[in-house]
C-alpha cells in the first residue's frame, strides 16, 4: 500500500534536540531532512564574510544590494546533508561561535527571512519532507499534517549544546553557550518578523527526560496514525 507523504514541521528554541529529531524521522520515514537553521546560518556567515555586520548590527542597504548574489543550498555528500554557500560547503563553518553570535540579528530581517522561506517553501512542495526551525509550522508549512513545538529544561539545552560543541572541537565554555541559547531565545522569540511562537495545532514534545530513540518512537507513532488514516 501506498503511505501518504505528509509534511513535519518541528519548532522550538535553541539546542533543544531539533534537528536530531528531525534528521532521524527522515531517515525512518525516508523523507527529505531540511534545516531551516542552518540557511539562517549561512547567511549570517555571508552577511559575516562581506563586512554587513558592524558593531552588531546589520547593514540592511548592503544586503539588500546582495541578496540576489546569496546563494545558499543543500548537497548530499557521502550521504550527508552539507550546506553550500555560494559554492562552498560551510558545514562546519556555520557552528562557529562567531556565527551563532550574530545569526538571530540577521534572521531578524524580513528580506532575508522571504529569500530564505521561498527557498523552504519549493523544496516541501513534493510533502515528504521534515524541516525544523522556529517558523515551520507558523509560516512555511502553516498546513504542515504534523506540526511540533519541542521544548527541554534549559539547563539540558546548555549541557546538549556544550557536548555538541566538545564533539566538532569548538570552544566554548559552559557560560558562553548559556548567554548564547539565552540571547538567542530571546532575539527569536520577540522578534517582530515570524517569531517563534507555538502554534494551536502544534503537539508539545518535552524531551527533557526522554532519550533520541524514545522521542522518535513517540513522534512515529503519531505519523503512523496520520499516514495511514
Ligand atoms: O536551529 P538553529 O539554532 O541552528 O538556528 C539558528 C538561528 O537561525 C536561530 O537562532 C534563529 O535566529 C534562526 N532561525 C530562524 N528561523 C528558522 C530557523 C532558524 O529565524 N526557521
Amino acid at each position: 500500500m501506498n503511505q501518504k507523504r505528509i509534511t513535519i514541521a518541528i519548532d522550538g528554541f535553541s539546542a533543544c534536540g531539533k534537528s536530531t529529531l528531525a534528521k532521524d524521522l527522515a531517515k525512518r520515514l525516508g523523507y527529505v531532512f531540511i534545516d531551516s537553521g542552518a540557511m539562517y546560518r549561512a547567511a549570517a556567515l555571508y552577511c559575516l564574510n562581506h563586512q554587513l555586520i558592524q558593531d552588531g548590527k546589520l547593514d540592511k542597504v548592503g544586503i539588500d544590494s546582495q541578496l540576489s548574489q546569496m546563494d545558499i543550498h543543500f548537497e548530499t555528500v557521502v550521504s550527508e546533508s552539507h550546506i553550500f554557500l555560494n559554492g562552498q560547503d560551510v558545514s562546519n563553518e556555520i557552528r562557529e561561535p562567531k556565527v551563532a553570535e550574530i545569526v538571530s540579528i540577521v534572521s531578524a530581517y524580513k528580506p532575508i527571512r522571504e529569500k530564505l522561506v521561498e527557498a523552504q517553501q519549493k523544496m516541501g512542495v513534493l510533502g515528504g519532507i521534515v524541516m525544523d526551525g522556529r517558523d515551520i509550522g507558523s509560516v512555511v508549512f502553516p498546513h504542515a499534517e504534523l506540526k511540533l513545538f519541542v521544548t527541554a529544561d534549559p539547563e539540558i539545552r546548555v549541557q546538549r549544546r556544550l557536548a555538541e560543541m566538545q564533539s566538532k572541537r569548538i570552544e566554548m565554555s559552559v557560560e558562553e553557550v548559556r548567554q548564547n541559547l539565552a540571547e538567542r531565545d530571546h532575539l527569536d522569540s520577540t522578534r517582530e518578523e515570524s517569531p517563534l511562537i507555538q502554534v494551536a495545532d502544534a503537539l508539545v514534545l518535552d524531551n527533557s527526560q526522554l532519550t533520541k530513540e524514545e522521542q522518535l518512537d513517540w513522534v512515529l507513532a503519531k505519523v503512523n496514525l496520520l499516514v495511514t488514516n
